[in-house]
């Protein structure tokens, strides 16, 4: 199989960036003192783009995201949203995380009109048409009336999907919200993820620490080190779509990452990475 041509820059046209994260950095104070978690870190994410961030356990993945998210705040830098500063959470940027934090007293039905709270403008019935579109939408359809502790673990993360993607947020902010679902459930969900992510037109920053997950979703893949976090290297992810994850070129994309994931991480622990 032959590279397909590279595209004259004359031909591209550029989508519009959609955030920016400029010099973001974050300490935490804690008994044992301060803890640098993140940066300076910088970067932009296009309008339809997926962007996984990946690295080690501690090196500000969440913490990136929570800022992005508005739920934490930057000790210096911004973010910016659409060209707005980011100061709070907002539902033009919602929020997944890997325990699936769904409301166990309520039914699906009841946990995705939830998430619907955010929009005052639509009435009873309104809502209700728009969870059940997103209901069917993670083929959960059928599912309204079960309460979250009857489903599986892939299914409470696709009512969480749900409610997530209800209010209709440009900005879809993912930390790792596959990690505790076995391998098949989350090969299922990565198809899915990739029709609704094309289908729903997302820009999407998606954490995770599993390098053949990001490889299958992400248009661009940044890897964090740690202490204090950030961006080590970058790469950009070409495979057509849709990517199945056990597709030969893929395993190879994810090889090259995992590599340079390995040579620094290790360099880190013997204490020679600046
Ligand atoms: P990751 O998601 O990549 O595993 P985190 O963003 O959770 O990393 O954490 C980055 C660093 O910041 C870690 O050293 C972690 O212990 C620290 N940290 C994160 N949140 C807090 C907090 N609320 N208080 C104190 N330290 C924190
Ligand atoms: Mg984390």
């Amino acid at each position: 199989m032959t590279e397909p041509e590279p595209k004259m820059p004359e031909l591209i046209v550029e989508p519009p960036v959609k955030l920016v994260v400029d010099g973001v950095t974050k300490r935490f104070r804690t008994e044992d003192g301060e803890v640098e978690a993140l940066g300076p870190v910088s970067f932009n994410v296009k309008e339809g783009e997926v962007l996984c961030l990946v690295g080690p356990s501690g090196c500000g993945k969440s913490t990136m995201l929570n800022i992005i998210a508005g739920l934490e705040h930057a000790n210096t830098g911004k973010v910016l949203a659409d060209g707005n500063l980011v100061t709070a959470p907002g539902p033009d940027r919602m929020m997944m995380f890997q325990e699936h934090a769904l409301f166990p007293w309520l039914p699906v039905l009841g946990n995705v009109l939830f998430g619907l709270k955010l929009k005052p403008k639509l009435n009873a019935k309104e809502r209700l048409e728009v969870a059940q579109f997103y209901l069917k939408l993670v083929g959960l359809e059928k599912f309204e009336k079960t309460y979250v502790h009857e489903l599986s673990g892939g299914m409470r993360q696709r009512v969480a999907l749900a409610r997530a993607l209800a209010p209709n947020p440009r900005v879809l902010l993912m930390d790792e919200p596959f990690a505790a679902l076995d391998a098949l459930t989350r090969e299922q969900l990565y198809g899915d993820l990739q029709q609704i992510f094309e289908q729903r037109r997302k820009t999407v920053v998606f954490v995770t620490h599993n390098v053949r997950e990001a490889a299958c979703l992400g248009d661009r893949v940044l890897l964090f080190s740690s202490q204090p976090g950030r961006i080590h290297e970058e790469f950009k992810i070409d495979l057509p779509r849709p990517r199945e994850i056990n597709n030969t070129r893929l395993t190879e994309t994810a090889s090259r990452i995992t590599h340079a994931l390995k040579s620094y991480t290790n360099l880190t622990k013997a204490g020679g990475a600046a």
